[in-house]
Formats: C-alpha cells, structure tokens, sequence
C-alpha cells in the first residue's frame, strides 16, 4: 500500500501545528513543520537562517524557491519513506506544485488536506498566549493548552517562548499574506475532493476529535 501523506492549511493560530502533532502521534508518521525548520535554521544562524530571517520578522513569506528546495530536501529524509504530515506548507500554488510533483517522485499518495477554519478575531486573540517550545517546536497556550509546569515543554522539558513574529504590527501582515497567497489554495484543494475542512473554534480536543472522525481514526 502507498504511505499517505496529510497536509494541514489555516490561517495563523487555527491549531494546525498542535493538530498535526497530535495526528502524527496517533498514525506514528513524522510531522513537518516548515515555521520550525526555519526558526532553527534562524537561531542556528545558518545560511538559509540569514536569508529567511528579515522575512520571518516581518510576517512575510520567505520566497518559494528557498522554501521548496529545504521542504523537498526533508520529505526526501528515510523517516517520510511511508508518508508524513506536514503544516504551514504549501503556502502558494507554486509550493503546491512542487509537493505534487514530490509525493509523485516519492510514490506515496496525497491521503488529505485539513483544512481548520478559523475566524480572523478568535486567531488574534489566542496568538498572545502562544509559548513555543525552544527545542521541540511543540505549541501551547498559556490558557487554552498550558504546559504541565509553567515555562517547560511537556514533552521534553525544553523552554517555552512567545514567537517574535506575534506581535499586533506582525500579526496583520501574517493575516493579510494568508489572505493573499494562501486562501487561493484553500480554493484550489476545494476542488481536488481531497480537502476535509474543520472548525478550529473549539477546544483542542474537540477539534482533534473532528479531525480523527473525518479521517475514520477513533
Ligand atoms: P509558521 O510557524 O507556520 O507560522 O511560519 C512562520 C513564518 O515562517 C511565516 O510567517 C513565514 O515567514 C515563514 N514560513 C513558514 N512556512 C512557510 C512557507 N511554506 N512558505 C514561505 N514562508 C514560510
């Protein structure tokens, strides 16, 4: 059988990282994160790190030829060999191409397209609580999903940060690029009959819940 791959689309703070991670613990295939990738490739201060990094601080895509070849690069990893699920790319029709062309090469199968909708006021108001974790990339938030211990990641104690692209100036232009680049492919999956499209309003656990029923997990 062909592994699947599972992509997760939504604006910024609709869950889909948290969501991805939670899929991933429970078909055991890797998550992908390009926002991670690129924060540790900025903190490492490597060459992809310097050229990513005005645009990550601004709340602008970091351009597509550099995004696809560090994505292309990672699903071509020994762990993707039987799928993975990937959030926060494709973000433009030229990355999706690119994925397609990707799965296609790799011989698995595009499984799904999550879709967390999400409306504009409720994002804004659970990106001040986000914490991230320094090591792990795992997401809280400081209210809604908080930590075990206060500060310290769950999963590997690792320490918990408030993102430097979440704040109010850099928030607008991350809405205002989603709404530009991103909502085309919202529309482009729409029609691929692939795409499951879930209210991200609730809980985590709810929407996990919405998510695993769609996909006929229990
Ligand atoms: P995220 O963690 O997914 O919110 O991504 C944080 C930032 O990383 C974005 O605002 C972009 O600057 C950059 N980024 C992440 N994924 C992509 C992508 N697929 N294409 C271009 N830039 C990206």
């Amino acid at each position: 059988m062909n592994g699947g791959v599972y992509v997760f689309l939504g604006p910024p703070a609709s869950g889909k990282g948290t969501q991805a991670e939670l899929l991933a613990d429970r078909i055991k295939l890797p998550h992908i994160a390009l926002g991670d990738i690129l924060r540790e490739a900025v903190r490492g201060g490597t060459p992809l790190g310097l050229r990513a990094k005005k645009f990550m601080e601004q709340g602008k895509l970091v351009p597509d030829d550099l995004v696809i070849s560090i994505a292309s690069d990672r699903f071509r990893k020994d762990d993707c060999r039987a799928g993975f699920i990937v959030d926060g790319y494709p973000r433009t029709l030229k990355q999706e191409k690119a994925i397609e062309e990707d799965v296609r090469v790799a011989g698995l199968v595009m499984e799904a397209v999550i879709y967390i909708n999400i409306d504009v006021s409720t994002a804004i108001s659970r990106l001040s609580g986000r914490r991230s974790c320094k090591n792990c990339g795992a997401v809280y938030h400081i209210k809604f999903n908080p930590p075990k211990t206060a500060g310290a990641c769950d999963k590997c104690g690792g320490d918990l940060y408030q993102r430097k692209d979440d704040t109010e100036e850099v928030i607008k232009t991350r809405f205002s690029v989603y709404a530009l680049e991103t909502v085309p492919l919202v529309e482009f999956f729409k029609k691929s009959g692939k795409m499951i499209e879930v209210s991200g309003e609730g809980t985590v656990d709810e929407v996990r819940g919405k998510i695993f029923s769609s996909l006929g997990l229990d």
